[in-house]
């Protein structure tokens, strides 16, 4: 299929801007085409005025034709095939193998939130029965659940070109709460987004949804951004990227004449502490799982481990070389985009000049355009704890390892730390009992505690959490990944003496779709 380069104003393509970019093949440097057409402010005014109208209609679509449409829309992905894999790997630079694999993540996400929507419990439906003899007062009928909040604007990723882009999870997740959408495509690969847009609109057609669900547009200068946050039809912001990007769409979204709630994932440097029995009983197999989820994607994943905290014992010379030779034997890869490059360059400048930082290892150097080596540093705990800085994202295969002196150390390091998205702990079940507190702290700091793990890796299921306290997300309550994202994109409704027949199904006294239901206290279906 030929790629046009042109907006999607729901299903309709635009190109009315002046403004022209390309996609950049980041292993050679070269464009590619063709030209893509930055979206106008009228543009963008225009989808958003579609997906508002859409939304009249979408929202009363029942779950389970909403879980089909879900569904027909990954049919349409895979069936894109080699074309989306091919442009794909020549937009960001990642191998075909991760490309595929992510493809498949993007299409079971959209499946599970099928299953999820026939399921239907999601709603949250409470009913407390009248009771008109309750004295003093009588109490009222009154029930309640989770609506669509309104059309959703969400910025796709450079990372996750497929899982966390144009149909990715923030996509399938306002699609399954019944909101319309309008996605900025990430300027690093709009091809790939282009072809996954033609695979949604397929969809729509095929399914007749109204025409204004999904709109796509083009941008690589931060206007397009901005008129999407502004627009007063939208209800809410699904981001992921830089602290920068998302806390100045957060704080646009504050200033607006109705505020809305963004949900920005930012990132975080995902703190790995490794205690003295773990590193002991198996110091080789920690240093090089550390490695490889340090150099995983180039480092270019949200939960990248940016820093590890060893506690001083016997075994650390000896895990210091072996995470050292681990880390030199890695090859060089090729970063998303020149400014990730150049932000990843700049960051290990800055690392190597701060106070008492030492570079411990580095990977091999590369030949291609954008490529870099891993790099490790490390730093006592009396410096670390002096300097704010260090805790700052190094955007890559970079991580700074801090000594601590004892387990009061380790205690002090982790009590200072701000939010992050995950934290791991590598300990014996001795050692799990005895640093009960180091858990209960970072509890308080993360939104995924893994045990004798790390954190690159993240599940898409039903009970999984991927957020964290500010600064690494702009809400600490959601999360980004897994089912229970659809709740940032619904609002709870209650009804209160209703007539049964003009109830939302799930809250009918016969309950038809048969869904889980806090009925007077007692959860029944
Ligand atoms: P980014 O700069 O945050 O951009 C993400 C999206 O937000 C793009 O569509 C960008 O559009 C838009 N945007 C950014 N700043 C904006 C602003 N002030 N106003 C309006 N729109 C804005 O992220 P990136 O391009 O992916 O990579 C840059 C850096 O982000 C990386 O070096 C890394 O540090 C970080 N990052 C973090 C994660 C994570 O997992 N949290 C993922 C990827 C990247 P325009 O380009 O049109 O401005």
């Amino acid at each position: 299929m030929e790629l046009t380069g042109q907006n999607f104003l729901g299903n309709e393509l635009s190109s009315n801007g002046n403004k022209k970019f390309n996609a950049i093949n980041p292993s050679n440097g070269e464009k590619l085409l063709p030209d893509f057409r930055e979206a106008t402010l009228q543009e963008v005014n225009e989808a958003a005025r579609k997906a508002a109208d859409a939304f009249q209609e979408y929202r009363k679509i029942d779950g389970d034709r909403r879980a089909d449409f879900l569904e027909c829309m990954a049919e349409n992905i895979e069936n894109a095939g080699n074309e989306l894999i091919q442009r794909c790997c020549e937009e960001t630079g990642l191998p075909e193998a991760r490309i595929t694999g992510e493809r498949g993540r993007t299409i079971n996400q959209l499946k599970l939130f099928a299953g999820f929507l026939r399921e239907g419990s999601w709603v949250n439906a409470r009913i407390d029965r009248s009771d008109p003899e309750r004295k003093p007062l009588p109490k009222p009928d009154v029930r309640s659940m989770q609506v669509a909040l309104g059309p959703i604007g969400i910025f796709g990723a450079s990372n996750f070109p497929l899982a966390f882009s144009v149909a990715g999870g923030d996509t399938a997740s306002a699609l399954a709460a019944g909101c319309t959408i309008i996605v900025k495509a990430h300027p690093a690969h709009p091809g790939t987004s282009e072809l996954v847009g033609n695979a949604i609109r397929k969809a729509i057609l095929e399914y007749k949804m109204p025409d204004g669900t999904f709109s796509l547009v083009h941008g690589r200068s931060n206007e397009v951004g901005l008129a999407i946050v502004q627009n007063k039809h939208l209800k809410a912001i699904g981001f992921t990227g830089s602290f920068n990007g998302g806390k100045a769409l957060y704080d646009a979204a504050a200033r607006r004449e109705e505020p809305i709630p963004v949900y920005a994932e930012m990132g975080s440097v995902n703190p790995v502490f490794i205690l003295p029995g773990a590193m002991k009983a198996k110091s080789l197999e920690i240093a090089e799982g550390l490695t490889a989820s340090i150099t995983l994607g180039v480092g270019q994943f949200c939960t990248n481990p940016g820093l590890v905290i060893t506690e001083e014992c016997l075994s650390t010379e000896v895990f210091y070389k072996e995470f050292s030779d681990s880390v030199s034997k890695t090859e060089a890869g090729t970063m998303l985009t020149e400014a990730i490059h150049q932000a990843y360059e700049l960051g290990r400048n800055n690392m190597s000049q701060q106070f008492g930082v030492h570079q411990i290892a580095k990977g091999k150097d590369g030949t291609e355009e954008f490529n870099v080596s891993a790099s490790i540093y490390q730093v006592n705990s009396p410096d670390f704890l002096k300097n704010n800085g260090l805790e700052e994202e190094v955007f890559g295969p970079s991580s700074l390892v801090v000594s601590a002196k004892d387990n009061k150390d380790l205690i002090s390091i982790a009590s200072k730390m701000k939010g992050h998205l995950t934290a791991s702990l590598f300990a014996t079940d001795e050692e799990l009992d005895n640093y009960k507190d180091l858990i209960y702290i970072l509890e308080q700091k993360v939104g995924r505690l893994l045990i004798n793990a790390f954190p690159t890796g993240v599940e898409v299921c039903h009970a999984m959490h991927h957020g964290g306290p500010y600064p690494a997300t702009t809400d600490s309550r959601t999360t980004s990944v897994g089912t229970a994202s659809i709740y940032r994109f619904t609002r709870p409704v209650c009804y209160q003496n209703f007539p049964d027949h003009l109830l939302p199904e799930e809250l009918q006294q016969a309950n038809p779709r048969k869904v889980w239901r806090l009925y007077n206290g007692e959860w029944t279906r």
